[in-house]
This record gives C-alpha cells, structure tokens and sequence, in this order.
C-alpha cells in the first residue's frame, strides 16, 4: 500500500526544439500537429522531416479534436509510479477527422471501435495530458 506523499511527480515531456510548439498549445488548450509548408501534409507526433516530400519546412496547425476510436489498451503496469494510482488505465488510439492518428487516455466508459470522440487537455502545471471524451 502507498500513500499519495508516497507518490512521486509525474515525468514532464524532454524539452525539444522539435516538439515545443505541440507542448506550448497543449498546456493552453489547444490541439495542434504539423503541417508540411512544402506539400501539406500532416503528421503527428513531430519529427524533423516529412514523410510524403522529405521537406523540413514545417508550420503548425491547429486541429478539432474530432475523431474515432482507432484502438485501445488497458495497461496494468505501471511503468512510472506517478501513474499506480491511476490503474487500470485505458489507453486510446484515435483516427482524428483530419487524418492523423493520436494516443491519449480515456477515463469514460465502454470503448468501442469507430465510437466519436473528443480531444481535450486536461492540464496541471507544466504537463498537458491528452484524453479523449465521448462525442454525441
Ligand atoms: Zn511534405
């Protein structure tokens, strides 16, 4: 048994160059992926070139948040133990409406594949976590 003093912080994501604007968003909310400057494609989660024309002319777009269950895991493992107390917790994989795919968590329910969701960031500190709500 462990108590909550027991509980260490949870990890902060490494500060990158790369993904800074993604957590700079995220901790205000908004839900925001790459967009290639050269041929428009977008990708998610970061990286430095684009997987369609190589380009490294990157910009930022903001997305809706809309999308639909991809895939789910229910991790039992702790892999940090800032996060024991939280198990089981399921971890979604979403097809988002613009056509990138994204890991958050879902606290909400039954899960089933194609269900509606919604992006959020629930937001504590310098960490920005992104879940996922049912959409009507
Ligand atoms: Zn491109």
């Amino acid at each position: 048994m462990h108590s909550p003093m027991d509980t260490p912080a949870k990890p902060l994501p490494p500060d990158s160059a790369l993904s800074r604007p993604y957590w700079e968003a995220a901790r205000r909310g908004h839900f925001v992926v790459q967009r290639c400057a050269r041929c428009g494609q977008l990708r998610h989660y970061p990286r430095l070139l684009c997987s369609a024309c190589h380009s490294n002319e990157v910009e930022w777009t903001e997305l809706s948040g809309r999308g639909r269950v991809h895939s789910w895991t229910i991790t039992h493992h702790a892999f940090h133990p800032a996060f024991r107390g939280e198990l089981p917790l399921a971890l979604v994989t979403v097809d988002l409406e613009e056509g990138v795919r994204a890991l958050g968590t879902w606290r909400r329910g039954p899960l089933a594949i194609g269900l509606p969701v919604q992006a959020r960031f629930e937001v504590q500190g310098e960490r920005a976590d992104l879940e996922f709500l049912p959409r009507p």
